[in-house]
């Protein structure tokens, strides 16, 4: 199950990534370059226009009514398949899959030295090299999340801003 999300839901696209989903996401993208890799990769297109259900061409098209990321996620769980997500789930900033840092040392002068004391798993995005970890900064939203995916275990590997808009 891989998306590609329209302009307007960058911050959907960036917490369907946590989960594991394969998601495209270019904020400057053209429509018809939008459809077309869509249709050449087999993507669903997540959009929060109407004029993409008259050009899908094709392409399944899942349309998003709500402007809230979670009220978003709410609108689409049940159309969501979890099987093949990717284990470790997926860098929210580019999509890259996460590797687990085997050695907490190797990651010491990337992150501030309190997260480091505190903290004893890191993963890697295999794509952007950005560095994660689950820690209290995400207690809120992972809370939200867990209540609108409960069967959802995780991981769960995010930044603690949302990674940007
Ligand atoms: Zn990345």
């Amino acid at each position: 199950m891989k998306f590609i999300a329209d302009a307007m839901l960058g911050r959907l696209a960036r917490w369907l990534r946590v989960l594991g989903f394969d998601v495209l996401y270019y904020p400057d993208i053209a429509d018809g370059q939008l459809v077309k890799i869509a249709r050449e990769e087999e993507r669903t297109i997540l959009t929060r226009d109407t004029h993409f259900l008259k050009r899908r061409q094709g392409t399944d098209v899942m349309f998003i009514y709500d402007d809230d990321v979670f009220a978003q996620l709410v609108q689409i769980r049940d159309k969501l398949d979890f099987r093949g997500v990717a284990r470790l789930g997926r860098c929210m900033v580019c999509n890259g899959m996460l590797e687990r840092v085997a050695q907490k040392e190797d990651v010491r002068d990337s992150i501030p030295e309190f997260i480091y004391l505190s903290i004893h798993d890191f993963v890697r995005c295999g794509g952007c090299g950005n560095i994660y970890w689950e820690g209290s900064h995400l207690q809120g939203i992972r809370e939200k999340i867990m209540s609108i995916f409960p069967g959802y275990k995780g991981p769960f590997y995010a930044a603690e801003d949302g990674g940007g808009k």
